[in-house]
């Protein structure tokens, strides 16, 4: 090991007492051993990080699997969306650079910092303990979102210290405003042995903010108890309660629901603010025509909402965003998932079980037992699914599902295809929404660049089409546009983060009628295309004007 000379060329040798311990021994090792990892990182341009002394969210621990972290010598401990800081050994190893361009190759940008060979191989026991295997969800943020939350949340570490001299009424404000602003959805106060673990749910993803001393959070815990009417003198069984407070201008309404756990009670914290949904569906990439349809799906009563495209188009995200749109605590709200891959408060989320016979239609048939408002289904894979959904939506049910298709359109022929016939189809759509990822350029690094001849006369008769379909759209053929370059920002890829390419098909009665009259997919198009629909391409083209994303990126994602 290296850290042995190096305590004799830094002439520390003399301090070890003749007496040392193994234990005093190992630990000025450690000592010496994360000063050299601070140093080196220094000499690199790199952060340094004391890993075996960092609290590390096991929810991302699934982002690299165990055998990889121990073999590479990495740890991602820290994770806003896509971006992750990652704690590394020895950079230039094959290994290590293989997991990190892995990584990368999967979306993430990454920060690496720099750790101690012992600090990390404290840190990866964590690995058997902590890990589960989870799947993760598409997150759709940018660059600057991405940096406001950071800023945000390190002002909420130092919060922490602001939040002793006040009264638990002005703490849980702080805490409550903090949320806010770095647009989290839940707040979650986990008491532990020692102290209480406050996180927050950050687009789809807990994030520890801060711990707080027991004292402080049995004030802050009774002030919770208190303004959600809940009873103040009893904590060993489940209560919810609800409050709300208003912050520039807008109310928000706070779901409470207090658990029992070994340590306490758990508190989940839930933050409905009713202007969030409308700016989520913006985030995702929805705009014009797309949007209002989406926006509306909240005010259905029954009907079949169907999120199509390829694996890895973002159709679970939109699902979920609409699930959260729906937003009323009044509405029952059950889904069938396999798997479940995003964890939502105050929602039944059950999981299929082939094994034993709880597959999609079975589940399904058990869920309307229930009697729900709202059911979210998974995936439709055959015919039973698809027939029980189509009955559940017309018997007063809102059907949320995905299904593999190209297009919109295309969704009507493939549902014919398993079996459904035109007479269920046609009374059951309301929406169908098809969609694809388009990887936006990274706005640090991006440049412009000219475009060719034959790529203007595209996009003009593009251009004309979109003015034809959509009157009012508002672009014009650019000169230039985005080229991606690569910068640290970034990882060198010239991107940063995705964005849904849309198109949307609201299914009103002149598409349901060609529908039973087995018209063809051509008039279906044609008809939809008279009610505004862009084709994703359509939609796409629109984006890379706006230089969110380029146009070899539209290109790619119509050939995927
Ligand atoms: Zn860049």
């Amino acid at each position: 090991m290296s850290d042995i000379p190096q305590i004799g060329t830094q002439g520390t040798t003399g301090t070890v007492p003749i007496h040392s311990t193994d234990e005093a021994m190992e630990k000025i090792n450690r000592e010496m051993g994360e000063k050299t990892a601070f140093e080196e990182a220094k000499n690199k341009g790199m952060g340094y990080i004391n890993i075996a002394l960092t609290p590390i969210n096991p929810d991302i621990l699934y982002l690299v699997r165990p055998e990889i972290a121990k073999s590479a010598q990495i740890l991602p401990f820290f994770r806003i969306g896509k971006k992750i800081r990652i704690a590394v050994v020895k950079p230039e190893n094959q290994l290590t650079e293989q997991a990190l361009q892995d990584l990368r190759n999967r979306g993430y940008l990454l920060n690496l910092n720099l750790a101690s060979e012992s600090g990390m191989k404290e840190a990866l026991k964590i690995y058997d303990t902590e890990y589960h295997e989870t799947h993760e969800i598409e997150n759709v943020l940018d660059e600057e979102t991405l940096e406001a939350y950071e800023k945000e949340i390190e002002n909420l570490t130092q919060l922490k210290e602001k939040l002793k001299d006040v009264t638990s009424e002005e703490a849980l404000n702080y805490i409550n405003v903090g949320a806010i602003k770095t647009g989290a959805s839940d707040i979650h106060y986990q008491p532990e042995e020692k102290n209480v673990m406050v996180r927050f749910r950050i687009d789809g993803v807990l994030q520890e903010i801060f711990r707080i001393e027991r004292p402080l959070f049995e004030n802050i815990a009774n002030q919770i108890k208190y303004k959600a009417k809940m009873k103040l003198n009893i904590n060993n069984v489940p209560q919810d309660g609800r409050f709300s407070f208003v912050i520039n201008k807008r109310k928000i309404d706070v779901r409470v629901s207090a658990i029992p756990t070994e340590f306490g009670e758990t508190f989940v914290c839930r933050l409905l603010d009713s202007r969030r949904s409308a700016f989520e569906y913006d985030k995702l990439g929805f705009q014009g025509f797309a949007l209002d349809h989406i926006k509306k799906i909240t005010k259905l009563t029954n009907g079949m909402v169907l999120v199509t495209g390829p694996t890895g188009s973002g159709k679970t995200t939109t699902l979920y965003s609409i699930l959260s749109a729906f937003n009323n605590p009044e509405k029952k709200i059950i889904t069938l998932e396999d798997p479940i891959e995003y964890n939502l408060p105050l929602i039944s989320q059950s999981q299929i079980n082939e094994k034993r016979g709880y597959d999609f239609a079975n589940g399904l048939r058990a869920i309307l037992r229930q009697d729900p408002d709202i059911i979210m289904i998974g995936e439709i894979r055959d015919l039973p699914t698809a027939e029980t959904c189509a009955q559940a939506s017309l018997t007063g049910h809102v059907v949320l599902t995905t299904l593999h298709t190209n297009s919109a359109v295309e969704t009507i022929p493939r549902l014919l295809n398993m079996g459904l016939p035109p007479f269920m189809i046609a009374p059951t759509l309301s929406i169908i929404i098809a969609q694809r990822l388009v990887r936006r350029v990274c706005p640090k690094c991006g440049v412009e660049r000219k475009l060719l001849a034959l790529e203007k006369q595209e996009l003009e008769t593009a251009i004309q089409n979109i003015h034809a379909v959509s009157p009012g759209t508002k672009i014009t053929l650019p000169e230039k546009v985005k080229k991606p370059v690569g910068c640290p920002a970034c990882s060198h890829t010239g991107f940063a983060g995705q964005i849904a390419v849309v198109e949307v098909l609201r299914v009103d009665s002149d598409i349901k009628n060609l529908i039973l009259n087995g018209a063809s997919t051509a008039i279906i198009f044609d008809t939809a295309r008279k009610k505004n629909m862009l084709t994703m391409r359509e939609d796409g083209l629109m984006k890379m004007i706006e230089g969110i994303t380029t146009l070899e990126e539209v290109t790619r994602m119509m050939a995927a």
